[in-house]
């Protein structure tokens, strides 16, 4: 297999570098390298994607006729690629990545007219209402119900781990209509403005003393049936086709090297009460396993690449990199927190949640350690739990 990219595509990249130089400012890299959550905060990737949407490249896999850039597999890993080298903000997935390919492939010409434009712009911003208190990986045990009354569903249950609800104006939730047949039968898929009067959300504040994910809750909220994706009591089809899209962007490895630079310089500074940490061959060697696995990590990138540019689907491939994404990562924080760990200092987030407003007294290379190798634990959870993960990994590449 060559893993070597054409001229065209290294010009391509060349284009994407002079872009990043210009537009993205050190300001936006600073406040880019000191988010702590999954998601960036809503300024500052808004602001990005504005700047994107006037480049006309914030959303290269939409049709071009909708904003997309028409560029291949290969162009959209680039462009991942050198988003995550410059250390780019993310641009926020839940409407832009995962609810677009929904409404292009099941939405009515109203719905696309309606909601697309509005998404790009950033007037709208959406969240996810599937996860419920007792429904998870087992998503379509799902208990939220939709009645339907006249031209409306009147709706009443509650969501759970809702990223960003308490931005979001919009969200899209999984509602169940019938409950006659199998679980996977009479769930439908509804588009519901949070400003609806029943829509209530509570914050969760989390380990990492982040207030990233809510509880939304719905208490007889009238939605008009014209909201409805798809045809009733299909939603699981709808839900399961936007899910494809819920991972990805490339760029992983990418994200990862620079992860991994930042522990090496730390390892640099820090010492182990003698030397630097990065004297000692021992923590080098387990700095240098997690490089191997990020090499190989590029190269199963690469594996899926030439799939999609042959328009085949990633296959099994995107659980294997969930996983092994997660896993290097959580690895990565583990030593940067074991590297300044002897400052045994509370973190940020926690000195302000508790009303404090000092500055920050540690190292400035220590501020972030603590909050994300906390937040990234729940990467173990989201998106696909590692568990099932490997279940689809034992039932598909092993015939287990
Ligand atoms: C930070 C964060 C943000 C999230 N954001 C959203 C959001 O915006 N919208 C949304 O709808 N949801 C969101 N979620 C919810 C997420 O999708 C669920 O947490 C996830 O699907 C797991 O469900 P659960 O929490 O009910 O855990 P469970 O499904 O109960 O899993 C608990 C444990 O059991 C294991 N397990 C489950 N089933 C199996 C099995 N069959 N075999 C072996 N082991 C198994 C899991 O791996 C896990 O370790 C978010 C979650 C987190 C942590």
């Amino acid at each position: 297999m060559d893993f070597t990219f054409s001229a065209e595509d290294e010009a391509f990249r060349a284009e994407v570098q002079a872009f990043l130089q210009a537009k993205l400012t050190d300001g936006m890299r600073q406040a880019a390298a000191r988010v702590t959550t999954v998601f960036a905060d809503k300024d500052l990737a808004m602001l990005w994607q504005a700047i994107l949407v006037e480049q006309g490249w914030a959303v290269p896999s939409w049709p071009v006729e909708h904003g997309g850039t028409g560029w291949g597999a290969t162009k959209k890993y680039i462009f991942g690629e050198e988003l995550a080298r410059a250390g780019a903000p993310g641009l926020i997935p839940l409407g832009l990545r995962m609810l677009a390919p929904v409404l292009f492939k099941y939405g009515t010409k109203r719905q696309k007219a309606h909601y697309l434009p509005k998404m790009l712009s950033g007037e709208h911003y959406w969240c996810q209402g599937y996860s419920e208190p007792g429904a998870g990986s087992d998503l379509s045990s799902l208990k939220t119900a939709a009645v339907q009354d006249g031209d409306d569903y009147i709706v009443n249950g509650s969501k759970i781990w809702t990223t960003h609800a308490q931005f979001a104006d919009h969200i899209f939730c999984l509602v169940r209509t019938d409950s006659s047949g199998r679980p996977q039968q009479g769930i439908t898929f509804l588009l519901i403005p949070m400003a609806t009067p029943g829509v209530r959300v509570a914050p969760i504040i989390t380990l990492a003393a982040d207030h990233e994910v809510n509880q939304v809750f719905f208490d007889d909220v009238r939605v008009p049936q014209a909201n409805r994706v798809g045809p009733e009591h299909d939603g699981w089809n709808v839900a399961k086709y936007l899910l494809e899209f819920e991972r990805g962007g490339g760029g992983a490895a990418a994200r990862l090297r620079v992860s991994i630079d930042h522990l090496r310089a730390i390892a640099q500074t820090e010492t182990d009460g003698a030397a630097p940490l990065w004297a000692s061959s021992g923590f080098r060697a387990r700095v240098s396993a997690l490089d191997i696995r990020i090499e190989a990590l590029q190269f199963a990138e690469l594996v899926t690449l030439a799939r999609l540019s042959r328009g085949e689907s990633p296959g099994p491939g995107s659980s294997l990199a969930k996983n092994n994404t997660v896993e290097i990562d959580q690895a990565i924080n583990e030593l940067k927190l074991e590297a300044v760990s002897h400052y045994a200092m509370p973190h940020a987030n926690l000195i302000s949640m508790n009303g404090h407003n000092e500055p920050w007294v540690g190292p400035h290379h220590a501020e972030t350690v603590t909050p994300r190798y906390l937040n990234s634990r729940a990467a173990s959870i989201f998106g696909g739990a590692r568990e099932v993960q490997k279940n689809i990994i034992a039932k598909v590449v092993l015939g287990l």
